[in-house]
């Protein structure tokens, strides 16, 4: 019995598996978790605004490293604050109405 044998050199060597280890570093915390914020205050603006893009949406969670329950938080405080009409929903409200403090039309 003669196996047949692969010829040398094909075969690539296995490259070596670089493993990355999750440290607390380099890997972003929750800027909310950071500052042990438990409750979102949906009357504090600045606040707000701070996880809001000029055009008035919510920041994606990519981008600001929330955890799933500080950004269900931000995204109710932010909602909330739109509803009292202290945040704009789109940027043409921004335009249209000049945030933040509409001119009231009789
Ligand atoms: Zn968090």
């Amino acid at each position: 019995m003669v196996q047949e044998e692969k010829p040398e050199g094909t075969e690539a060597p296995q490259a070596e598996v670089k493993r990355r280890r999750v440290t607390g570093r380099g890997r972003r915390m929750c800027p909310l978790c950071a500052e042990q914020i438990t409750v979102v205050d949906y009357k504090n603006i600045s606040f707000l605004r701070r996880f809001m893009t000029e055009r008035g949406r919510i920041e994606s969670r990519r981008k600001l490293h929330t955890c799933a329950k500080h950004q269900r938080a931000l995204a109710r405080a932010i909602k909330r604050a739109r509803h009292l009409a202290l945040l704009p929903f789109t940027a043409d409200h921004i335009r249209e109405m000049g945030w933040p403090s509409p001119t009231p039309v009789g």
